[in-house]
């Protein structure tokens, strides 16, 4: 569900739906005019809640300031929550029981994986706190069986950024600042996830200065092309989950 006409969202709404098609997965999109009523994307949220042939419903964020966001994400059936925003899903998230979880962070998780970067005892410094990045991967990073890594969030209270980003072994930024963090920031062989998309005239940048940083780095995400296309891979897995759990298949 898109409501109004944010053109960031537009974008990734258009990618998710094409991934969709690519995967044969059965989507339904709904463009919603930017005055939708509260009331109104309710009503549709509880229709698909009972619709038996949806298994994942995902309303993009940001909403029109009318509409209260936090009400919205918990009307979604936690079952069908394949954004990983529900509480309910994020309190399993927390206490390490199995759940949908956020995409972006777990996304993130399966880079540091796939990329053999191991996690386990490593110092590992988050800056940006929000719900659907900041705080997620942290608490993915610091579970026993998962991430078993020193965990550091930083946020515009912090002093002194700097101090914390050079200790990093494994340092993820999701400010939402071009190139926020520099190379005299970080430590010689620290891996970079740059989650952040800005929107500059020259085209899209990240949240960290790559052209200096990668001269440090053992390994870092680009941006467009990192944390992006990993997000939506998540959110397909959820899905295809979600469909499993639905139709009584193991997962
Ligand atoms: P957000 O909700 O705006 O939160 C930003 C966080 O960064 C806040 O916790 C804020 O601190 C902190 N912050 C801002 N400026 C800072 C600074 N100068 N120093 C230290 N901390 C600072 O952002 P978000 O939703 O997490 O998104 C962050 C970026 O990631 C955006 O560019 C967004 O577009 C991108 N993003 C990308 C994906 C993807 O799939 N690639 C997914 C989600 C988001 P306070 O809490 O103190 O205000």
């Amino acid at each position: 569900m898109l409501v109004g006409e944010n053109e960031a969202s537009k974008v990734y709404v258009g990618a998710k739906e094409k991934t969709c098609k690519e995967l044969g997965i059965y989507s339904e999109r709904k463009d919603l005019p930017a005055d939708t009523k509260e009331e109104d994307l309710l009503i549709l949220i509880e229709k698909l809640n009972n619709d038996p042939r949806i298994h994942g419903i995902l309303v993009q964020l940001p909403l029109p300031k009318h509409i209260n966001e936090t009400k919205v994400l918990y009307t979604i059936n936690p079952s069908k929550d394949v954004d990983g925003f529900h509480p309910v899903n994020i309190g399993k998230m927390m206490l390490g029981e199995p759940c949908f979880l956020p995409c972006t962070p777990h996304g993130i998780m399966e880079l540091l994986k796939r990329s053999g970067t191991n996690t386990n005892g490593a110092e590992v410094v988050v800056v940006g706190r929000s719900n659907i990045v900041g705080k997620p991967i942290a608490n993915m990073l610091l579970q026993k069986n998962w991430g078993n890594a020193t965990v550091t969030i930083c946020h515009t209270g912090t002093k002194d950024i700097a101090s914390h980003t050079k200790r990093a072994d494994v340092l993820i930024v999701a400010v939402g600042k071009p190139k926020a963090v520099t190379a005299d920031m970080v430590k010689d062989g620290v891996v970079v996830i740059d989650v952040g998309v800005n929107r500059l005239e020259t085209g899209l940048c990240g949240d960290v200065d790559f052209d200096s940083v990668k001269e440090k780095a053992r390994a870092i995400t680009p941006v467009p092309g990192g944390v992006g296309p990993m997000t939506i891979v998540m959110l397909m897995k959820n899905t295809v989950q979600s469909a499993k759990m639905h139709g009584g298949i193991e997962v």
